[in-house]
């Protein structure tokens, strides 16, 4: 397991504390999070145990014991208004016979690593998390709290997810005004040729407002019916 005193090369050659987003991103795309059906506990307590070993507070909230919610909390000075960063763990399934690289195996082929969850969304929730585990080492404090939020149920209506949480734990959202979500790398076609973008395009919803929006935010994402 990596460790917040591994370092790894960043990509101007420096050493960075932290673990490597791409090895990390291997690391959770090999846990099987598949819904339906589900099983989601390994892989929030793989990140868990990264944020403890970093001593970034963290918590798991759960509506039923096998459907874990994680939040973390960086601390900021209190000049600015919280940020949210927000994904979810669960995967939609994945057909092997489709697949030129096995689902789950995490290989890194052409430079690429070949699975449906790396894009969907375990590639972006390494990205996270290895920011806040760098920001850690590295004694940063933001200007607000960084909040990362790690959800289960979200391929399935995200009643054990996100709902849960802006419905029963109100308060972890309190005074967020920007959130960083779900990225998407998807397909589009030109003529008789499908196209596949080199790099997310980052979804960056700015919120007005605060907790309100920021639930109805997380509702929206709750309720999406497509991954
Ligand atoms: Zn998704």
């Amino acid at each position: 397991m990596s460790t917040s005193s591994d370092f790894h090369k960043d990509t101007e050659g420096r050493d960075t504390a932290g673990p490597d987003p791409v090895a990390l991103t291997q690391q959770l795309v090999r846990f099987d999070t598949t819904n339906p059906p589900v099983n989601e506990t390994q892989c929030i307590q793989h990140i868990k145990a990264l944020l403890d070993d970093s001593g970034i507070q963290n918590q798991v909230l759960a509506n039923t014991p096998n459907r874990p919610n994680l939040i973390a909390r960086l601390p900021g000075d209190g000049s600015a208004s919280p940020l949210l960063l927000q994904g979810h763990v669960d995967v939609v399934p994945s057909d092997p016979a489709i697949w030129q690289q096995p689902p789950f195996s995490g290989n890194l082929a052409d430079g690429y690593i070949w699975d449906r969850r790396s894009l969907d969304m375990k590639g972006g929730i390494a990205m996270m998390v290895s920011a806040m585990l760098r920001a850690e080492s590295e004694g940063m404090i933001p200007a607000g709290d960084i909040v990362l939020t790690l959800v289960s149920d979200e391929e399935s209506g995200g009643n054990q997810g996100a709902r849960y949480l802006v419905e029963q734990h109100p308060e972890q959202f309190q005074g967020i005004k920007h959130a960083i979500g779900e990225f998407g790398g998807f397909s589009f076609n030109m003529g008789s040729r499908r196209f596949y973008p080199s790099w997310w395009p980052r979804n960056r919803c700015d919120i007005s407002g605060s907790l309100s929006v920021a639930r109805a935010a997380m509702l929206h994402w709750a309720n999406k019916t497509t991954p």
